[in-house]
């Protein structure tokens, strides 16, 4: 996928930074102003031998955690990843900054494996990115033992938990870092860990002495927005046209079937989309992924098996055609929008099917008791959330015990506020109407009875009989639905495990039942096509809606394609977005200006300094 991990020109390119300060490492390599938030105070703990849990948000800045400390520190250091796409992705970015990086993974042939494990023993390596299997294998550790090690980095730290999404077993064996390499510090990364899980990183990986670093959870730039699923496809369609026309974004559906089927609707209104899931062919998703990670405005439509480890910055949004299982995974997909801070959206449409499906799911799973009862729970979050009438972005935060004071006024009931309505007795007659036809129908046939519907099966069955028959016409058969979805949601009904969705009565329902506790429903808000926040929301939009002087913005554009296709690169990983409209607010004439410029470091000045000074010098004389 990259250019062969060339050592020699790699160390005689970069002069030393072990002995420099954070800063100084901040500034000339990296070409950053500051640190944000924590970012210091993790990177001087590491610096200094001490152990690190950093909790940051996807998008937050955690690898600059480990990477200046790994270039301050003498030695190599050491990082654990479980994604093979993101360790060369990562790699790829630091050889451009002039970092010695390089990988040992399962892609390598003998030979490279050799040559990398050689620059290893001879202190020719910064950073090391090692798979998890890789790292533990009694000859890696030898080799680890032989050679000058400056810190271990642990990304993606929650994978040794059990309970969560990502568990992978190797990860339990990273445990004898701590035995193995006591006087080495330690640092683990992860973007998604409750408590719990947070307790359970310290205790699996030995890091019970270490800091712990949380830093808040928010992401300001994300726009949240939950519908009611009506027509998806259109819905979807509505959504891109209306707000995010020609943007990159990422659609996740369950299954893999509905991924194709939508990237072929999406490919036939004249999108670039591209499909991604794990029954694809390894070289299509291999080339979807590089498609979607260095053209402009490509959709990709995934399976959750595509996108950890992404970390492409200009994704717009984040689109769910289906139902998370958990909050978490919802955070984490979501949080794949806006890495570069500017406007983004999360946007999901959901409705009654999903959340039967996911119940039934999950009941059907293998998992024992124990294990369902906490995924009952996170599947009850992740339901709370959508039924929510108040701020999301609380809840959300909420959850992940972190608080936020107001209502963020940039989630949709924060925009437009639903309104809620007595639904004390709508409630008592669906729960009723369940009862009265035995507990075997799904929603639509106890929709027809409710509503009187003089349907041939009604009348068979012999339920224009019951006493619940004809009672519901004051609502429409949509304002039932969302009245069932809201039971289930809320665990008043439960869809038969068996499967077929015939909807039971829960213990918890009998209050309701009888009528003695009132119930506040949700109102489903109408949602019109052509919002008028749209257009807010795009002129805030990505960098290059920004952008006034557009001759100006293709022009470095262009230039930063050349670089990256001679060097088989990503755009990003030459420059980001960011830099580029920062150059042309700037103009820069000489390279000294040049340096000023967010994202440009040394490396990247010596090597592309002239070539862009020259790009915008072209400009002025247009
Ligand atoms: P995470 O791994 O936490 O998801 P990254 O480490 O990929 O996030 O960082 C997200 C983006 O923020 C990257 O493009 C990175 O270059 C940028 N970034 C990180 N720290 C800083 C900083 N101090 N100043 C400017 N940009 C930063
Ligand atoms: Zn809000």
């Amino acid at each position: 996928m990259y250019p062969d991990q060339d050592f020699e020109q790699l160390s005689a390119e970069r002069p030393t930074t072990s002995g420099k300060s954070p800063e100084q490492v901040l500034h000339e390599v990296f070409g950053y102003e500051s640190f944000r938030p924590l970012q210091g105070e993790i990177i001087h703990e590491v610096v200094s031998g001490g152990d690190a849990l950093v909790l940051m948000p996807t998008g937050g800045g955690k690898s600059l955690c480990y990477q200046v400390p790994a270039l301050v520190r003498p030695g190599t250091a050491i990082v654990v990843s479980p994604l093979i796409a993101l360790m060369q992705d990562q790699v790829a970015a630091l050889r451009e900054l002039g970092v010695r990086a390089a990988f040992l993974n399962s892609t390598m042939d003998f030979e490279q494996a050799r040559a990398t494990e050689y620059a290893l023993s001879t202190g020719e390596l910064d950073l090391l990115y090692c798979a998890p299997e890789r790292l533990i294998q009694p000859r890696t550790l030898e080799l680890l033992h032989d050679a000058s090690i400056s810190l271990f980095a642990i990304d993606e730290a929650h994978c040794v938990s059990q309970w969560g999404h990502d568990f992978r077993s190797d990860y339990l064996q990273l445990a004898v870092l701590a035995n193995e390499f006591p006087s080495i510090p330690r640092i683990a990364l992860t973007a998604t860990a409750d408590e719990r899980t947070r307790k359970e990183i310290a205790e699996r990986l030995s890091l019970t002495n270490a800091r712990h670093f949380i830093s808040g959870f928010d992401r300001p730039n994300i726009q949240y927005r939950i519908a009611p699923k009506t027509n998806v496809n259109k819905q979807l369609l509505d959504f891109i046209k209306a707000e995010h026309e020609a943007h990159c974004g990422i659609v996740y559906c369950l299954s893999r079937n509905k991924v194709d089927a939508t990237a072929k609707m999406l490919a036939q209104k004249g999108y670039t989309a591209l499909p991604y899931h794990a029954g694809l062919p390894a070289t299509d998703r291999a080339r979807n992924q590089e498609r979607f990670l260095r053209e402009d405005g490509v959709i990709i439509v995934a399976t959750i098996a595509f996108g950890m480890g992404i970390d492409k910055p200009d994704v717009r949004f984040v689109a769910h055609l289906d139902l998370p299982k958990s909050l978490e995974a919802y955070y984490q997909e979501t949080g794949r929008a806006g890495r570069d801070g500017k406007p983004s959206t999360a946007w999901m449409v959901y409705g009654l099917q999903d959340v039967i499906k996911l119940r039934q799911m999950l009941e059907a799973s293998q998992g024992n008791d124990h294990f369902k009862r906490i995924e009952r729970q996170k599947l009850d979050a992740m339901l709370g959330l959508c039924e929510v009438t108040k701020c999301r972005r609380q809840v959300l935060l909420n959850y992940f015990g972190d608080e936020l004071e107001a209502p963020c006024g940039n989630c949709d009931t924060c925009l437009n506020p639903p309104e809620t309505w007595d639904g004390t007795v709508a409630v008592q007659k669906a729960l009723s109407c369940v009862f009265r036809t035995g507990q075997r129908f799904g929603v639509t046939h106890l929709i027809d009875v409710l509503r009187g519907s003089v349907n041939e099966r009604v009348q068979q069955l012999g339920h224009n009989q019951v006493s619940t028959y004809g009672i519901g016409t004051e609502l429409s058969a949509n304002e039932w639905k969302s009245v069932f979805r809201q039971l289930v949601a809320n665990g008043y009904l439960r869809a038969d495990p068996e499967g077929y969705g015939a909807l039971q009565l829960t213990e918890q329902c009998r209050p309701l039942l009888k009528g003695e506790h009132k119930v506040e429903l949700r109102k489903d808000p109408v949602i019109k096509t052509s919002s008028s926040r749209s257009s807010s929301s795009r002129s805030g939009n990505a960098v290059k809606d920004q952008v006034t002087d557009h001759v100006g913005w293709e022009a470095l554009r262009a230039c930063r394609k050349q670089l990256a296709e001679k060097q088989g690169v990503p755009p990003y990983v030459i420059f980001h977005d960011t830099t580029l409209f920062d150059m042309l607010e700037r103009k820069p004439e000489t390279l000294d200006e040049l340096a000023g410029v967010s994202g440009v470091g040394a490396a990247k000045l010596e090597k592309y300094g002239e070539i862009f000074l020259a790009a915008i010098a072209e400009l002025d004389q247009a």
